[in-house]
């Protein structure tokens, strides 16, 4: 099997051997390779000590150099070299005490997680493959390097990075290696909210979201995120719904764009349903106010793991409002516009669609024609320029003191009441229209 390698990294290859080093493209790339997709980056391990590495080439960067990393810049990209190591004792599940290195590259690919991620290849030997990656994935298979439960002792996170790369890759988990996540799956509380955070986001945005079902299955998720649990848990007896609420949440992954938003949105748009359920004498269940238990619910489950502030943001006011419906008028959909805030726009269309597409058939093409119309008005409103935001008014809070109000509260409520009514009636953002009206409600309130 031939791979071709870009001719930056044949370059550092030739230039590391003619130095009399061994070295390799390793890992993720000859994966990757293998199964014709595009490397996201090309990794090189060699037996050059990192001050040998420093030494070869021109521009260097010290990224990881206790641990044998050292970039290497070639036309302004940068290439991860490592020298072969073995990892020390974990301390605690999270980092290697100690790095060793190593003149072996047998003792280098063993340390790696997974078989099909423990293949090295270069021009010259072709792809050295010392514990049957290929084979792996020929047949889809993740399967440890080892002893499944001893690489889970010296690092959890490796159980989640399992499940990752069998979404990113549609793979199933060898059987053996499954079962040592089951048992180990109560270790993973000692990996970082960060590092977790990281291969969720991964599995997610892959093209097999709804692995998260399989991560609820092996009980790894009750230990970061127990809420998916009980969505599975959670039936839907509502003409709407086919699925209980986690099976909806899964389908609803799969309908969605792969964006690290859009998907955190849709695996929480729905977790505050049970909480919110309601069982009707005709054993009907209601969820009424879901979306803003499930907000709530939202932003301290992704407050736990780590996100930041603009991502909580984005992904609570998408799920506050995933199930508003604003009347198929240009006023209730400009009313729509403020209340769910100018951000949530475009994204609330796809957020919609998801859903829609995870529900039961029952009235799905009505369902997805309101959302393309609730669109088509939203982007007439943008295209006519219609004003939606106070930005956009025709007069501002310092035309509202030039008429004499004094700096204060009430400067704000003047342009509040006159925001409303150009919301209404876009007609009405009009700057003499407004400063007329802006004096009469000075004057009908006494200027105070
Ligand atoms: P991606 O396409 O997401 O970058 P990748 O396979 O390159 O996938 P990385 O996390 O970049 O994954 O790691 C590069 C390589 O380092 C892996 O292919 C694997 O050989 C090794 N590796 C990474 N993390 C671990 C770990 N926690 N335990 C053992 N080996 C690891
Ligand atoms: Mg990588």
């Amino acid at each position: 099997m031939r791979i071709i390698l870009p001719q930056d990294v044949k370059n550092i290859i030739e230039c590391l051997n003619n130095c009399g080093h061994e070295a390799y493209a390793v890992g993720g790339c000859v994966r990757d390779s293998v199964l014709g997709k595009t490397p996201s980056d090309w990794d090189i391990t060699t037996s050059a000590k990192p001050e040998e590495v420093k030494d070869i080439f021109s521009k260097t960067f010290d990224t990881g150099i206790e641990h044998g990393t050292v970039t290497v810049l070639m036309n302004h990209v940068g290439y991860e070299v490592t020298t072969y190591r073995i990892d020390g004792e974990y301390e605690d599940g999270r980092h290697p005490k100690q790095v060793e290195f190593t003149a072996s590259l047998e003792e280098d690919l063993k340390r790696r997680d997974f078989t099909i991620n423990a293949m090295a290849y270069n021009e010259r030997e072709g792809i050295i493959d010392l514990f049957g990656g290929m084979d792996d994935l020929d047949h889809g298979i993740i399967r440890c390097v080892g002893e499944p439960e001893e690489r889970f002792g010296e690092d959890a996170l490796r159980m989640l990075r399992a499940l990752r790369f069998a979404a990113q890759l549609d793979f199933d988990i060898d059987t053996k290696t499954y079962d040592a996540i089951v048992k180990l799956a109560p270790t993973i509380e000692k990996v970082s909210k960060e590092r977790i955070m990281v291969e969720l986001v991964k599995t997610l945005v892959s093209d097999h979201p709804d692995k998260m079902r399989v991560v609820s299955q092996c009980g790894l998720g009750k230990y970061f995120l127990p809420e998916l649990d009980v969505m599975f848990a959670t039936p839907q007896n509502n003409i709407h719904h086919c699925y209980n609420v986690g099976e909806h949440t899964m389908h609803a992954l799969l309908a969605s764009p792969k964006d690290k938003v859009l998907r955190l949105t849709m695996l929480l748009h729905d977790v505050g349903k049970p909480k919110a359920k309601t069982t009707d004498s005709m054993g009907v269940d209601h969820f009424k106010m879901h979306p803003q238990m499930g907000a709530d619910m939202a932003v301290t489950i992704l407050r736990r793991l780590k996100f930041d502030n603009d991502t909580i943001g984005r992904v609570k006011r998408l799920i506050l409002w995933h199930d508003d419906r604003p009347a198929l008028n240009e006023k209730s959909v400009r009313k729509a516009v403020v209340r769910f805030g100018e951000e949530a726009f475009p994204d609330i269309f796809a957020v919609k669609r998801a859903d829609t597409m995870a529900q039961s058939e029952v009235g799905r093409q009505e369902k997805l024609d309101y959302i393309d119309e609730f669109q088509r008005i939203y982007e007439d409103i943008i295209a006519k320029g219609q004003c939606v935001s106070k930005k956009t008014m025709a007069i501002n809070g310092k035309d509202v003191l030039d008429l004499g109000v004094p700096q204060g509260k009430m400067v704000g409520q003047v342009l509040d009441e006159l925001f409303k009514e150009v919301v209404s009636d876009s007609d009405l953002n009009d700057r003499e229209y407004l400063l007329n009206e802006a004096r009469r409600i000075v004057e009908n309130s006494g200027g105070k």
